[in-house]
């Protein structure tokens, strides 16, 4: 009797599942599995965040009580966060990922997080200083030329500048360091940064750069940036245009053929939600893309304490990572973020949810403030040396 029920089982199953291919369903979606089919050939191209290209199993998708980016959430603890980045779905083909900042701090204001974790999943990761920063709020170009009844004169200034970039770029491949970006990585273009204009010789020299590094992705500053009329960031992250644009293409005296960047994201504008000037309030435009650099903050702080010459070692790095970082985390519910806007739209086999979203879903709001509260405690450097 049992064998008999036990056969008829068999014959309605076997039924069933050929009514599914006969239908052009795949046996995962007839068995109403969450497996994602893409993983053998997930596409570099998916750029969304490190979990979303790799496909994944069910664990990831519908488990809540075994996926370690929900659990993460809802313990608050960025160790379990950390366990996310080696999850099976966020190996991918490795990036090459190029990051391009006007001035000295820009790069890991903006990015360090982001950056941190790149580098960690086994991505290149590159940096472009634009120029030397001698004058952004530093110790002695900005700050004791300020308090001085004269300036040097012209030889003596240009000396000190020189000196202070110096010491910028050794607070620069320390900090580099720190987020695990290799000082060879980094370029210094050594404009000065008293006026910065978009010129024909720096996008020449950031084409080039582009073509030899050849990175799928670009990160920059916003070019609409205060109106894209009032800032050396605007002025930067236009030339990175122009500069992407032009890599595309053959330059006499460049040898190295041209490159095409698949995927530009501007550092996210705005961290707090109130505008401030008359330039911020023209917009249109908003941070779509959000990096959960919980995992790395304490890095970020680290890479922010090194510096130390225009005044963000100690006290500034620990109050920029709550007011910055912080403000972008709680308005996507995690402790910190790092916002960005992405050029352009971009293509998938499946719509792309990404798997921190799917946690918060499950999170009731108490939850959520909860999570979001977690606040990244590291001890001051003990001396800060300007
Ligand atoms: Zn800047």
């Amino acid at each position: 009797m049992r064998t008999a029920i036990l056969v008829i089982a068999t014959v309605i199953a076997a039924v069933w599942l050929f009514g599914c291919y006969i239908q052009g369903d795949s046996p995962e979606a007839a068995f109403g599995s969450n497996t994602r089919v893409l993983s053998a050939n997930s596409s570099p191209s998916d750029l969304h965040g490190p979990n979303e290209g790799g496909g994944g199993s069910d664990a990831e998708v519908g488990d809540a009580d075994s996926d370690p980016a929900f659990e993460a959430a809802r313990t608050n603890d960025p160790a379990l966060e950390r366990a996310r980045a080696e999850t099976p779905a966020s190996k991918s083909k490795p990036l090459r990922i190029l990051v391009i900042g006007a001035h000295p701090a820009d790069i890991f204001d903006q990015s360090g997080g982001t950056m941190a974790h790149h580098v960690q999943r086994g991505d290149w990761v590159g940096c472009v200083v634009v120029t030397h920063g001698s004058r952004v709020h530093d110790k002695v170009v900005s700050d004791e030329m300020f308090r001085r009844e004269e300036i040097p004169d012209a030889a003596e200034l240009e000396r000190i500048i020189l000196e202070r970039a110096e010491v910028k770029t050794k607070e620069i491949l320390r900090a580099c360091a720190i987020l695990g970006v290799r000082s060879e990585d980094v370029y210094f273009l050594g404009a000065d940064d008293a006026i910065l204009l978009v010129n024909e010789p720096t996008i020449r020299q950031l084409a080039r750069l582009i073509r030899k590094l050849r990175p799928n992705v670009v990160i920059t500053h916003f070019p609409l940036e205060d109106a894209g009329i009032a800032s050396q960031h605007a002025t930067a992250g236009q030339m990175a245009m122009h500069a992407i644009n032009f890599a595309g293409s053959v330059d006499p005296g460049d040898k190295t053929p041209p490159h095409k960047v698949t995927q530009v994201f501007f550092f996210g504008i705005g961290a707090a939600a109130t505008r401030t000037d008359l330039w911020s309030s023209r917009g249109g435009f908003h941070n779509d893309i959000f990096i959960d650099i919980t995992d790395v903050a304490a890095k970020k702080v680290a890479s922010l304490d090194a510096l130390v010459s225009q005044g963000y070692g100690g006290a500034y790095a620990r109050k920029r990572i709550e007011f910055s970082d912080g403000a972008f985390g709680s308005r996507v519910k995690v402790p910190y973020a790092e916002g960005f806007i992405s050029l352009k739209s971009t293509t998938h086999y499946f719509l792309p949810v990404s798997e921190i979203d799917l946690a918060h879903s499950k999170s009731s709001d108490h939850e959520s403030i909860s999570r979001s509260s977690f606040r990244v405690d590291v001890p001051p450097p003990r001396e800060v040396e300007r």
